[in-house]
């Protein structure tokens, strides 16, 4: 029932704009609303905080079908998650309280601040300072690559409080928008999800009260990989998405266009493609729901379950949609047609929240 009922908005009010969305490299305003009426923007906050208390196989369903039809906009439910859920993992009540109602009414979004200019891959190597003062810390850096920075009210940010420890000398703050000294770069000219803003945020002596502190001071690199456990399982929703809208796409225009006097889907050739993308895209899906049911029991190999599901779902996702332009021949190399939106969207799923090459360390390290 949940799929039918994102598949229908997703096709009705979000699907109409995602290839202007992607052609004038704008916030998809139009989503945002939808999925804000359907309360569907953050749907894992749980009830307690006033949200929908989606589980995490929920949350991967209502960002798999947004995603089929227009990947930016898919990156609102999933780095709403993304950006909360280190308040919600070790967040005071008083943080939680605050900072979950305003984003469960779709009143803010919340935005996660690990990566640096220099400092992707190695997080740990961050500069980002926050110097107590009294009742306050006082943050100053730029972090980099923020997705939805600018549009959303409230960040997740990390920073070095004790520059000797590297990873345990690191704690997480909730930084807001309005705070004096808070400012973003302009936006990234990306290859792909260009609806989805990237930017810089700047730390310029932010001065924020000491109860804005995540967790204890040094567990904040703990908490920024423990939230990415959870949440690179979002984004192997969103590469399934993607795959699967184009596959959806392809297996249209293979029955419409005819080469040789017949429809291009009766060659086996074209068939065997689509079995292939088929195969490849439900291996992915059976892998991505079985980590997220490991998400909702922190299931104890959820860190290797959770890189496996995001790599291979958008391993998939570069092969399905590459294969879906070859299916349309030289009109899928054309953005009259939507799978070439879908290849350079799936690009990203294989660097952001870790590289692929940074998941199989991850998985090497914990081996099941
Ligand atoms: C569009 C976009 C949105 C993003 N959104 C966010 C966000 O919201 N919040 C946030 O904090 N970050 C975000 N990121 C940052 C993203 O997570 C990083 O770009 C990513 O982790 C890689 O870091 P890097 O770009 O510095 O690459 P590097 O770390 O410099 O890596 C370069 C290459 O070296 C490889 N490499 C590095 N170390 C190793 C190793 N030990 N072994 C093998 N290969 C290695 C990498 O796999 C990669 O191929 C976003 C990035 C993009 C592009």
């Amino acid at each position: 029932m949940l799929r039918d009922a994102v598949r229908s908005l997703a096709e009705a009010k979000i699907a109409p704009h995602a290839a202007a969305v992607d052609e004038e490299a704008r916030f998809p305003r139009e989503a945002l609303d939808a999925l804000v009426a359907n309360d569907l923007h953050a749907v894992h906050v749980p009830e307690e905080y006033g949200g929908a208390g989606a589980d995490a196989l929920a949350t991967v369903i209502v960002i798999e079908e947004v995603a089929r039809v227009c990947a930016s906009s898919s990156l609102i439910p999933a780095v709403n998650k993304l950006g909360s859920l280190p308040v919600i993992l070790s967040g005071s009540e008083a943080l939680k309280k605050r900072y979950m109602a305003p984003l469960a009414k779709g009143e803010a979004m919340f935005s996660y601040c690990l990566s640096e200019p220099d400092a992707g891959s190695d997080a740990a190597g961050m500069k980002t300072r926050a110097v107590r003062d009294g009742d306050f810390w006082v943050l100053n850096g730029v972090k980099r690559w923020i997705t939805n920075a600018g549009e959303s009210e409230f960040y997740t940010v990390m920073a070095v409080t004790d520059p000797e420890k590297r990873s345990k000398g690191i704690s997480a703050f909730v930084v807001e928008k309005s705070d004096p000294g808070v400012s973003f770069g302009a936006p990234e000219k990306k290859l792909g999800i260009k609806g989805s803003p990237t930017r810089e945020v700047y730390l310029d002596n932010v001065r924020i009260p000491a109860d804005r502190m995540i967790g204890e001071e040094g567990t904040g690199f703990a908490t920024a990989m423990k939230t990415l456990d959870h949440t690179r399982i979002t984004i192997a929703a969103q590469a399934l998405g993607i795959a699967q809208g184009a596959l959806d796409y392809a297996k249209g225009y293979v029955k419409e266009r005819k080469q040789f006097g017949k429809p291009i889907a009766d060659f086996q050739g074209v068939q065997f493609m689509l079995a292939d993308m088929a195969m490849k895209i439900e291996a992915a899906r059976q892998l991505t729901y079985a980590a997220a049911a490991k998400s909702e029991r922190g299931d104890s190999d959820l860190t290797f379950q959770g890189a496996a599901a995001k790599c291979f779902a958008s391993d998939v996702a570069m092969e399905v949609t590459t294969d879906a332009v070859q299916l349309l021949g030289g009109y899928g190399y054309t953005r009259d047609y939507p799978v070439e939106r879908m290849m350079r969207d799936a690009k990203i799923t294989q660097i952001y929240e870790g590289t692929n090459q940074v998941q199989r360390i991850v998985m090497a390290r914990n081996l099941p």
